[in-house]
């Protein structure tokens, strides 16, 4: 088959290296001018490492990050792990974005990778899908995947009306630095008052991410760096946080990512004929649960099982479809009981608990 994936993003190269060993030919088009990627690191869980390790290249993808291993905080430095739950069920491993957007291309080919390449729609019909480009060029393909992110164009033309929604007034900041002597096991996560979350956490060698975010972030005032040391002070109790504080000060502006959270809402399918959407296009969510990015890994190891035991693409992609719909109405669940929590301990309850959920159930459903 020719599969045409609209969007070189994390999931987008994910999953042309998934499906690439399995014999399809694929071209990713990439709106961008070069394949980079917005973001500091990403926490990679294991159940999105296996599909790397399916894909062939687990050990390059580990090799590039650190494990961490997740603790919750309060304000004043109690670190707080729920009852029950064990060591890997609080382990991930931290990558740098651009490096892992870079080794995928790679592992992609560069000639299987088309730049400056706008996807704006398609038309479904019988034999083939016809991808519509922003230069007036047309591409012909058996499959087209949308992994063109939460404002998805694929997604806009395949469901109309299912635009892409802030969440609230909720504000993420971050950035990567130097290390310095701060706690090498790191602070993630500190929940502090006003709905604020952060802390930081060794991304690799040398390298420190520190991460703030605030739901109802409330008057945005001065430039990025004093937006987020004024979240990161409701993180500060006594004696606590006073290296995160001096990290994000010492911060270029320019180095800060500042996101507004844009949330995809439910959607009726994700599907079409000869149309599959995949990762934040078909539910781009919060990043409170950390786990966007490695539920759309799952959404490639899905896609590329499917596809490879099911010859007829109307049953592969319902075969892929319904599955990750039922998975996903539970993660919109856990996400919500996690986002509302107010102190520590009910966070690390309710976080562990989703995290062990995903952990230890099948990615092809509940
Ligand atoms: C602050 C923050 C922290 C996060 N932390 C984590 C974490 O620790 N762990 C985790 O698992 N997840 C995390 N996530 C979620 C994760 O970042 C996303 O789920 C993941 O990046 C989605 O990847 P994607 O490839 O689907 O979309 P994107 O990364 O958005 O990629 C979409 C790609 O499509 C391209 N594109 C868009 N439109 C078109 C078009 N018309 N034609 C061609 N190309 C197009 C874009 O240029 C882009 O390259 C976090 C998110 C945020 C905001």
């Amino acid at each position: 088959m020719h599969i045409v994936i609209a969007g070189g993003g994390l999931v987008g190269l994910t999953t042309a290296a998934a499906l690439r060993p399995l014999g399809h030919e694929v071209t990713v088009l990439e709106q961008a001018t070069e394949i980079r990627a917005a973001g500091a690191g990403i926490g990679l869980w294991e159940n999105a490492l296996r599909v790397f390790d399916e894909a062939g290249i687990g050990a390059e993808v580990r090799g590039l990050g650190q494990p961490v291993h997740l603790r919750f905080f309060d304000p004043s430095g109690k670190s707080l792990r729920a009852k029950g739950y064990g060591d890997s069920d609080h382990e991930f491993r931290l990558v740098p974005r651009p490096a892992l957007n870079t080794l995928l291309a790679g592992f992609v080919g560069p000639d299987r990778i088309r730049l400056s390449a706008r996807v704006t729609g398609f038309e479904e019909r019988d034999h083939e899908v016809v991808v519509h480009l922003g230069d007036g060029g047309r591409l012909a393909a058996d499959l087209l995947i949308g992994a063109d992110g939460v404002h998805s164009p694929v997604r806009a033309h395949l469901l109309p009306g299912s635009d892409a929604q802030p969440h609230g007034d909720h504000y993420a900041w971050r950035a990567i630095v130097p290390s310095g002597d701060e706690k090498p096991e790191g602070t993630v996560v500190t929940i502090g008052p006003e709905r604020t979350r952060g802390g930081y956490t060794r991304v690799a060698e040398g390298r420190t991410m520190w991460m703030v975010n605030q739901f109802e972030a409330g008057p945005r005032t001065g430039g990025k760096r004093d937006r987020a040391l004024a979240r990161a002070r409701h993180l500060a109790g006594a004696g606590w946080h006073g290296e995160l504080l001096r990290m994000i000060a010492e911060t270029p502006e320019a180095a800060i990512l500042e996101n507004r959270i844009t949330l995809v809402p439910p959607l009726p399918r994700w599907t079409g004929r000869r149309v599959a959407l995949i990762g934040d296009a078909a539910h781009g969510l919060s990043p409170h649960i950390a786990a966007g990015g490695t539920l759309g890994i799952e959404d490639a190891g899905v896609l590329r099982t499917a596809l490879k035991t099911t010859p007829d693409l109307t049953e592969a992609l319902k075969s892929y479809e319904q599955p990750r719909m039922e998975r996903f109405e539970r993660v919109r669940k856990f996400s919500a009981d996690v986002e509302t929590v107010t102190g520590a301990a009910e966070f690390a309850e309710r976080y562990a608990a989703f995290s062990h959920w995903m952990l230890t159930t099948t990615p092809l459903g509940r």
